[in-house]
């Protein structure tokens, strides 16, 4: 018996018109860049990844990604992520460079360096 819902009415045809001109699409999370691990496989967002690139002097560690070269990713925050024989698929004969530099930068582990050319007579 009430005779002004005509207004409510009109409100309620704008907000389905609404919902038809989005086409049904949901406003979704923005686009996340995906990248893989190199050496567990996972993907991971690339933001959560550290960047290496093989350059012909060895391979570097890019943190700001920005590098140009053949790149690859991976999990700076798990060491056997790190491992030489995971790298290898990508590093080849690089592969115990680049683990070291890995351990050196990422995992700060006890330096390995070798105690041997010590001067001695
Ligand atoms: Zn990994």
């Amino acid at each position: 018996m009430s005779h002004g819902s005509g207004q409510s009415k009109i409100a309620l045809a704008q907000d389905l018109s609404f919902v038809l001109r989005n086409g049904g699409r949901m406003p979704t999370a923005k686009h996340i860049p995906m990248r893989q691990c190199i050496a567990c496989r996972e993907r991971r967002p690339k933001h959560e990844l550290l960047r290496i690139v093989l350059t012909e002097a060895g391979p570097v560690l890019d943190p700001t990604g920005r590098k140009p070269g053949r790149g690859a990713y991976v999990c700076p925050d798990k060491p056997e992520c790190w491992v030489e024989k995971k790298l290898r698929r990508f590093a080849g004969a690089k592969a115990q460079e680049l683990s070291q530099a890995l351990q050196t930068v990422l995992g700060r582990v006890e330096s390995q360096a070798p105690q041997v050319g010590k001067p001695s007579t």
